[in-house]
């Protein structure tokens, strides 16, 4: 008998970006939509109450198109999943609301993902990466770098995860953004300072790296090294950005691939698992892909896995593609399940 096909419907809205994606059992994504918030990039931040207004106002178009552009009919959907946290309250709740309304109101279940653990299985995306056909076997690392988080994840199995190290201050998205700032550069810094890397000469300009013991991270130390130090050479010649902001931004982006690498060589050599899966919008940072697939072809036993840049992002594929593992486990939650801003721990 032919088995029976599952559809799932995944909602993030747990920052700026308003997300649907719908996913069948085959882990085959049949739509994935992002609204884009640009109203945030004049304020050089997101700002929590805007994002959850145009949440408010974009979620049902956002919804419907991911409906039609899957070539599926509402009640053909089995469950909604949908980011509970962590991520900025206001929008968080938005996401929520719909979600329970939406469950009620057709009569399917709920599922309720954490936001860091969909980016980590991400990987159970068919076709999800941009250099391996296969899912990573577990147990495999993850090195989670986003906008709102930077860890590194020992994943023995889907729900079964530990955080091996994480920054103590600033996540690795957070430092590229507040360092393009000093640049000029308009939020999202990260990969406006990538692009113009690719024009510099990253041995032009050393920082430090900073000291952190074990697999722990810290990026406020790099963030005030380089504020210093454009403060400095700028009293003396006032173009100093404008004159070297190539090969200030090469690099900068350099010394970052170099911390997230070590640290990654760090925890492999602490667990012996050399399977590493890359997360979060910073992983769409071509310079950190090189360092990491240099480095794979140095070492046979390495097998490094990233995800397309529309996956490495916020998405709504990774919402969706977590409640169908949920959904397989027969996982649910009722519509008293309540946001939460804060990472706690995985589920
Ligand atoms: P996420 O929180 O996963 O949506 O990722 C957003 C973060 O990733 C922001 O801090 C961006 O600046 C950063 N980001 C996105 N693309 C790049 C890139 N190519 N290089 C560096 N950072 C990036
Ligand atoms: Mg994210």
């Amino acid at each position: 008998m032919k088995k029976k096909s599952i559809v799932i419907l995944g909602i993030e809205t747990s920052c700026d970006d308003t997300a649907v994606s719908v996913i069948n059992r085959d882990r085959n994504v049949l739509s994935n939509i992002i609204l884009h918030q640009k109203i945030h990039e004049k304020y050089g931040g997101v700002v929590p109450e805007l994002a959850a207004r145009l949440h408010d106002k974009y979620l049902t178009k956002a919804v419907n198109m991911a409906i039609s552009s899957a070539k599926i009919k509402k009640n053909q959907i089995d469950a909604v999943s949908f980011t509970l946290g962590p991520g900025l309250i206001g929008p968080l709740l938005v996401g929520a609301s719909f979600a329970k309304s939406f469950s009620m109101g057709l009569k399917i279940p709920l599922i309720s993902v954490n936001h860091v653990q969909a980016h980590i299985l991400s990987q159970f995306i068919k076709k999800v990466n941009i250099n391996k056909n296969s899912y990573p076997k577990f147990p495999f690392l993850c090195l989670m770098i986003s906008g709102g988080h930077t860890q590194i994840v020992k994943v023995s199995d889907f729900f079964k995860m530990d955080i091996l190290g994480s920054t103590l201050d600033d996540s690795v998205g957070d430092a590229f953004d507040k360092i393009a700032r000093m640049f000029g550069f308009s939020y999202p810094g990260g990969p406006k300072l990538e692009s113009f890397s690719k024009r510099g000469n990253y041995k032009r300009f050393i920082f430090s790296k900073p000291l952190v013991k074990g697999l722990d991270f810290s990026f406020s130390g790099l963030k005030s090294h380089v504020l210093q130090f454009i403060k400095n050479k700028s009293k003396k010649n006032p173009y100093f950005i404008e004159n070297n902001l190539y090969d200030l931004c090469a690099s900068i982006q350099r010394i970052i691939a170099e911390i997230l690498l070590e640290k990654v060589k760090a925890a492999i050599s602490d667990t012996g698992i050399f399977r590493v899966s890359l997360a979060g919008g910073v992983s769409a940072n071509s310079e950190i892909i090189r360092h990491f697939l240099v480095f794979e072809k140095q070492n046979k036993k390495w097998e490094i896995f990233i995800p397309k840049k529309k996956y490495a992002t916020d998405n709504a594929a990774m919402i969706a593609i977590t409640g169908l593992l949920k959904y397989e486990k027969n996982i649910f939650d009722s519509v008293n399940v309540c946001s939460y801003s804060k990472f706690q721990r995985f589920y």
